[in-house]
């Protein structure tokens, strides 16, 4: 094993290394150009019996490991949503590691519990989130959803389920378009998936008001219990957005659980002219986005926050003795804001991020993300070979190719499906598709942390290319 002395110069040289790979990150392919199995055959199936030297694996890091990686923060990485990170978040998240230290209650770090604290209040001030709501750090937010469902669960049935387990027919609502960590969370909830009512959308693909409002009524008239609503702020497929006033409404009628699903455009919230996308933010019992993609927070970091803490605490609660400290009653010990105990101390690259950045500094990167990606829709109108699949609220742009504007859906399909392979595989760019009513369209996200506008120019460029010389 190294000593100090070899940690300090292997420290030294792994910087250099970091602030290469990302000098040159636009040199990368965004898609990892491997098969299945190629990396797995060139690691040897036992660990070695004596200690390699940092230099060797270093050596194969380089040579194993980084072709078989795809590059997320490359600019040309237009897949997925981003999982951003930064220079102020990286240089963080070395000191987190560093101080190895387990954030779980108050005592066992208490700059981590009160930064946490703090953190959450600048998001507050920051997105104009309801002050009544409290926030905390979650990994993901996958997590966060399923704390959602369990504390609505607890909810609706006074804490009965917690004690006794399940006799209920719980029924959780969301939108045919909502993130799959929804269809995730039920199941691990223990409501059964078969109870996860998919609402019927508008051709925006957002929630449709009134049928939620009849499911519920249809629910009650056959004895089921409405637990919760999840509204999705940001699809995956296409970043709609659905009409959180009058989903609230219903909500609040009905006595039901709202829970706000904002993972990744949640972060739009930090301007001003974008909070329309929220309206109605005001009836959410629940709230989760993830700093970890268009907040340039390195993975991992959500931000969940809750209307009454109480009831979070209530359905996460434990207390055994050799956990009790003398502050209790004083501070928050946020093993009890989730579902794990060990926590890693996250708000450390928020703090570094939001103060190196200031908020203007992440308004003007958010800023121009959305007006290119408005250029781009309007690029792709003017062009006769080209059309918009849905409405770009943000900065996700969903295109297919339809030259002559004639072939039939089916041919439309295989030739845009042979279009995104094409272009992936040139290894200048990175996209994914989705499918709207049958249709196969492109997503185009723009919300990289080092993407400029020379990259969206090129990527159209290679765009054109691709689809030219599929004809
Ligand atoms: C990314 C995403 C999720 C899941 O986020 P994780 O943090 O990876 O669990 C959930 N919902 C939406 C809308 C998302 O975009």
């Amino acid at each position: 094993m190294i000593n100090i002395e070899e940690f300090r110069q292997n420290g030294h040289k792994f910087v250099d290394w970091m602030s290469d790979y990302l000098e040159n990150i636009a040199d990368y392919p965004p898609k990892s150009q491997v098969n299945p199995g190629d990396i797995r055959q060139q690691i040897p199936l036992e660990a070695p019996n004596n200690s390699e030297t940092i230099d060797t694996i270093f050596k194969d890091f380089k040579e194993i490991i980084l072709p078989g990686m795809t590059h997320w923060q490359s600019p040309n990485f237009f897949a997925y949503f981003p999982g951003n990170g930064s220079y102020p978040s990286l240089l963080a998240e070395m000191l987190t590691a560093t101080l190895g230290a387990q954030c779980m209650i108050w005592e066992t770090s208490p700059a981590a519990a009160e930064l946490e604290e703090r953190m959450m209040e600048w998001l507050k001030d920051l997105m104009g989130i309801p002050s009544q709501m409290e926030g905390v750090i979650q990994d993901t937010a996958s997590t966060a959803t399923l704390c959602a469902l369990l504390s609505a669960r607890e909810d609706v049935t006074d804490w009965e389920i917690n004690k006794h387990g399940f006799n209920h027919n719980l029924r959780v609502y969301a939108s045919e378009h909502i993130h799959s960590s929804i269809d995730k969370a039920v199941k691990i909830a223990g409501i059964g998936h078969s109870n996860l009512v998919k609402v019927a959308c508008d051709q925006n693909y957002a929630l449709l008001p009134e049928e939620l409002e009849k499911a519920i009524e249809q629910d009650l008239a056959a004895g089921k219990i409405p637990c919760c609503v999840v509204a999705g702020i940001g699809t995956t497929s296409t970043t709609a957005i659905d009409p959180l006033r009058p989903i609230g409404e219903i909500c609040q009628k009905y006595n039901v659980w709202l829970h706000v699903d904002a993972a990744y455009a949640g972060t739009a919230l930090a301007l001003p002219e974008m909070r329309w996308i929220c309206d109605g933010l005001e009836y959410a019992d629940s709230l989760v986005f993830n700093p970890h993609k268009w907040m340039f927070t390195n993975f991992d970091c959500t931000a969940y926050f809750v209307k009454d803490t109480y009831k979070l605490l209530n359905t996460f609660e434990i207390m055994p003795e050799y956990l009790k400290t003398r502050v209790d009653s004083e501070v928050n010990n946020y093993r009890d804001w989730g579902i794990q105990l060990g926590r890693r101390f996250r708000a450390l690259k928020l703090w570094f991020v939001l103060r190196n950045y200031g908020k203007e500094g992440i308004r003007t990167v958010l800023r121009n993300h959305i007006n290119w990606a408005k250029k781009q829709e309007d690029r792709f109108e003017a062009h006769p070979d080209f059309e918009i699949m849905a409405p770009t609220p943000l900065n996700l742009v969903c295109f297919r190719y339809h030259p002559g504007g004639k072939l039939p859906m089916e041919e439309l399909n295989k030739l845009n499906e042979k279009l995104l392979h094409e272009l992936n595989e040139t290894g200048k760019a990175y996209f994914t598709h989705t499918k709207l009513e049958g249709q196969y369209v492109i997503r185009w996200v723009m919300g990289n942390t080092y993407l400029e506008e020379n990259h969206i120019l090129a990527a159209w460029d290679l765009i054109q290319e691709t689809a030219k010389s599929l004809s």
